[in-house]
């Protein structure tokens, strides 16, 4: 699908009677309240059996419903018909195999997401944001802890860490896999909104960049790891993520989280035609307070579930409830006003 044919579709849309779409699953019941709350409709494309969920969620509850079979289906035909944008999510970005033939329009720049899913690209953009990333390692040369990370799995599910090129084959002999330094320090993962539409506040591109939030998650077994040893036991560390907490940052690291979601805002101008809408790093600042990026995600991020009536940071650049679901509905209404479709939707 491309821009000129999705903006086709957008340009024979009511806008008088645009909704938001989105998969039941990852940050759908943040997204439908906050379009709620903006006075958008919503629909949410779920299974049977996942709807008495959403139904236990009145005011994170869509609308209307498209029952399908499997996630993995995207009832296109029916979201045009009834002038849908999706928002593209975690689990979107997962189940939809690939994201550029999806005919319906998306909010942000869909672009983003294949250089999400490819590690090799996502790391091009990384550095071209001139951050600081993780050294990567062939695995004979493994010569420290690593993590070593299955191609495609989401939320770090079956990662590992390895200690030398023996016990890397032993686990991963075969398998496609990136084998990463493991950091040493906190985990601390900003939330972003780039608005190529205001050219108040912090400046990025041609735009500003707000700061939404910033959190840390649970990881099952090492986030309980002290637990597990005070009774005892030994366990090999496993880092499928299970939950989020909110993380506050010392105030004077600000500078750089801003500086760091700037350059990475920038730099998606230059790779692929840019970044509009929400986004996520994923990384550790270490003893020296340095912070090592290994993760970007271009879309809207489970850590910001942690807020939906707004975070200890949108309280200071908005003074209503302003969760990241809702501040991609306010998005689409100032497009609207702005008549700037183009800068957001792709
Ligand atoms: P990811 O799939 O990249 O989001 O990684 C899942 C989890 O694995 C992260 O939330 C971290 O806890 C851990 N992790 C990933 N990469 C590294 C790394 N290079 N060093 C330390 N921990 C990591």
């Amino acid at each position: 699908m491309t821009r000129e044919k999705i903006h086709e579709t957008l340009s024979g849309y009511d806008k008088k009677d645009l909704k938001i779409a989105t998969i039941c699953s990852h940050t759908a019941l943040q997204i439908f309240h906050g379009a709620r709350q903006e006075g958008i409709k919503t629909i949410g494309i779920c299974t049977e059996n996942r709807r008495k969920v959403y139904e236990a969620f009145p005011l994170g509850c869509p609308d209307e419903f498209i029952i399908v079979d499997d996630l993995r289906n995207i009832p296109s035909d029916e979201l045009l018909e009834k002038n849908a944008l999706l928002v593209p999510h975690g689990s979107l970005v997962e189940y939809s195999g690939d994201l550029s033939e999806i005919k319906v329009p998306m909010i942000g720049n869909r672009e983003s997401l294949s250089w999400e899913k490819d590690r090799e690209k996502m790391f091009e953009w990384l550095t071209a944001s001139g951050l600081q990333v993780p050294a990567t390692n062939e695995p004979d040369k493994i010569d420290r802890p690593c993590v070593v990370k299955l191609a495609g799995a989401k939320g770090g599910r079956g990662y590992r860490v390895v200690n030398s090129p023996d016990e890397f084959y032993e686990h991963f002999e075969g398998m496609n896999v990136t084998v990463q330094e493991y950091l040493i320090g906190v985990r601390v993962y900003p939330h972003y909104f780039y608005s190529p539409l205001s050219h108040e506040g912090y400046r990025a591109s041609e735009g500003k960049l707000e700061l939404m939030g910033i959190d840390r998650r649970f990881e099952s077994n090492i986030d309980e790891a002290y637990r597990t040893e005070k009774v005892g036991l030994s366990f090999t560390p496993s880092f499928t993520v299970v939950g989020n907490e909110l993380l506050v940052v010392r105030e004077s690291l600000l500078e750089e989280i801003m500086k760091m979601g700037k350059n990475v805002t920038e730099s998606a101008d230059r790779l692929f035609g840019g970044i509009p809408g929400p986004f996520c790093l994923e990384t550790v600042c270490d003893e020296n307070l340095q912070f090592f990026a290994f993760e970007v995600s271009a879309r809207i991020v489970a850590g910001t579930n942690i807020y939906p009536l707004g975070s200890p940071y949108t309280a200071y650049l908005y003074d209503e409830p302003m969760s990241m679901g809702r501040r991609i509905a306010r998005e689409i209404k100032l497009a609207a006003k702005a008549n700037k479709w183009q800068k957001i939707i792709y």
